[in-house]
């Protein structure tokens, strides 16, 4: 497809086509691997918005007048579409993100069972229904939808993301409008088209790419009732800032410091091998990657060599070689963020054990690579525990037990993931429930909820109240209605003034 190819210019989705838009800035996309620009992205204005808010505008009403099971089929069309073009959006995103080419299928599928969950919009509209309330009289609640829709992505996730979002939020009737990042924005086109070719009527489905202007001119839109972003804090405090201000619904899912607690029973041997992929996997650049291991007792001794050894012999390359561990960082400037903080654990005093610094994969000496690195003796002041680094750094926090390490956890201002490891049931049961954070996994080092469960952190990891996908994002994405309703007789009396109760 040419918009795919090399030095292809690529453009927003408006009304069912691709438009270059009344933008004339434009930015370069990479591809992180070779270090060379593969792409230019032309970056919207406020006129492109504006453009994509009426088309999304105008095919509110039939879209949300189709019956759901209709939309369903349309989704279920989609589904199968994603499913048959699977690889090839994995090779778009590794090609633009980095990830290994295995990682970026599995970023597909977890994406597709959040259309696999939306394809059930039938039963999850479903309303409930009481009859005779009062005499003569029901009372029932439906979910409608609520009109034009958008969604900001991060660069992390180019299609899974994406998909926590536009396929509920279609399937439940609304339109949508999608902000994609800058860094790899090819993956929103291709799904535009598969939703084009699936049946999706023009309107109901648009892309703008862009910038912070484009952000803005959606968070001000008066037309657009809600806004679901993912990203870096700051960012997602101003979101639901200004999107709140601005009269919408928002849900703003930041950033993250995810913590590994490791037990002194548990199995080592796991703990290792999940603290290596959860740690390095996509180069420490998901929300979920676990970034610091708490260390209970004895146990940093016995694994700390381990992890080292492991950290230093992962084998990093262009991600679509089939032996690659881990790709490239996004862009140059990411690595040189994430090597800047490396250098300031050192002025902090942490013991650096392994430091991936400096790596250059031959035949790739352009590539904006990094290798793991690894701290030991990390403690709670220090700004590479407290800052999320989102790169392939692991920092080992030493804990002599395990209420300390609830309390490092709890103490911490993000709140997205967590994993303990332990074969102990009742350390387990407690650290489910005392532990403050939104997702939990007890010898699971990457607890992403599947599709009906709904994905969310807590504190400053999410802004607003409901978490994405699953019946959250069902809600997130619909309002309710009650009906009361009676067919009198007609020998009923007149008006009545006290408020009205059962008869
Ligand atoms: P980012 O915050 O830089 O960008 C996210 C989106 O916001 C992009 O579409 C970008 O164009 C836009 N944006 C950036 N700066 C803006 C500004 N000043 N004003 C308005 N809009 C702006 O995040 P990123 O670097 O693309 O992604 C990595 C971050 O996302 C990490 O912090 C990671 O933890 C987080 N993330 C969180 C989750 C989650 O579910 N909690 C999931 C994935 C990623």
């Amino acid at each position: 497809m040419q918009a795919f190819s090399d030095n292809a210019d690529v453009t927003h989705f408006i009304h069912g086509e691709p438009v270059r838009g009344s933008g004339t800035r434009t930015q370069p996309v990479f591809n992180p691997a070779t270090g060379q620009r593969a792409r230019q992205l032309v970056l919207g204005e406020a006129a492109d918005v504006d453009a994509a808010v009426a088309s999304a505008k105008a095919a509110f009403p039939k879209w949300s007048d189709t019956p759901p099971i209709r939309r369903a089929r349309v989704m279920l069309r989609f589904l199968e579409l994603m499913n048959r073009h699977r690889d090839e959006l994995a090779a778009i995103i590794t090609a633009e993100h980095g990830k290994v080419f295995s990682d970026a299928q599995g970023e597909v599928s977890r994406g597709i069972d959040i259309i696999e969950f939306a394809c059930g919009i039938p039963q999850l509209l479903k309303g409930d229904y009481t009859e005779q309330v009062s005499t003569g009289m029901d009372n029932w609640t439906v979910r409608q939808a609520l009109g034009v829709v958008a969604g900001i992505t991060p660069f992390n996730f180019p299609c899974m993301v994406p998909c926590w979002m536009f396929p509920v939020a279609i399937a439940a009737g609304n339109t949508f409008i999608l902000k994609p990042s800058e860094r790899d924005p090819s993956a929103s086109l291709f799904m535009a088209r598969l939703l084009k070719e699936a049946g999706v009527p023009d309107g109901v489905f648009n892309v703008v790419q862009g910038d912070k202007t484009v952000v803005d001119a959606i968070l001000t839109h008066p037309v657009i009732k809600a806004v679901s972003f993912v990203g870096s804090t700051p960012i997602a405090n101003y979101i639901y800032e200004t999107g709140a201000k601005h009269g919408k619904r928002v849900q703003a899912l930041g950033g993250a410091k995810n913590h590994m607690v490791v037990m002194p029973d548990a199995d080592l041997d796991q703990a290792v091998d999940a603290l290596i992929g959860a740690g390095y996997g996509s180069a420490g650049e998901r929300c979920m990657a676990i970034s610091v291991a708490v260390l209970v007792g004895d146990v940093a001794d016995k694994i700390v060599p381990r992890l080292a050894e492991r950290a230093r012999s992962l084998v990093i390359g262009n991600g679509m070689e089939a032996a690659a561990e881990m790709g490239p960082i996004v862009t140059r400037q990411a690595l040189e963020r994430i090597e800047g903080y490396i250098a300031m654990g050192v002025d902090e005093g942490a013991s650096l054990v392994v430091d991936g610094r400096g790596l250059k994969v031959t035949g790739h000496e352009d590539g904006f690579f990094t290798g793991g690195t690894l701290f030991d003796h990390v403690t709670p002041e220090m700004r590479i525990y407290k800052e999320e680094i989102f790169g392939p750094v692991l920092a080992c926090v030493r804990v002599k037990d395990f209420t300390e390490a609830v309390d490092l956890v709890n103490a911490h201002e993000f709140g997205n993931g967590v994993a303990c490891y332990t074969r102990d049931g009742h350390v387990a049961r407690e650290f489910g429930r005392r532990i403050e954070v939104g997702m939990v996994g007890i010898n699971v080092p990457i607890p992403v909820p599947m599709a009906w469960h709904g994905f969310g952190g807590w504190k400053r990891s999410l802004f607003g109240d409901t978490h994405a996908y699953g019946e959250e994002g069902v809600r997130f994405y619909t309002k309710q209605k009650s009906i009361m309703q009676r067919w009198p007789e007609s020998t009923e009396k007149g008006a009545e003034f006290a408020m009205p109760t059962s008869k």
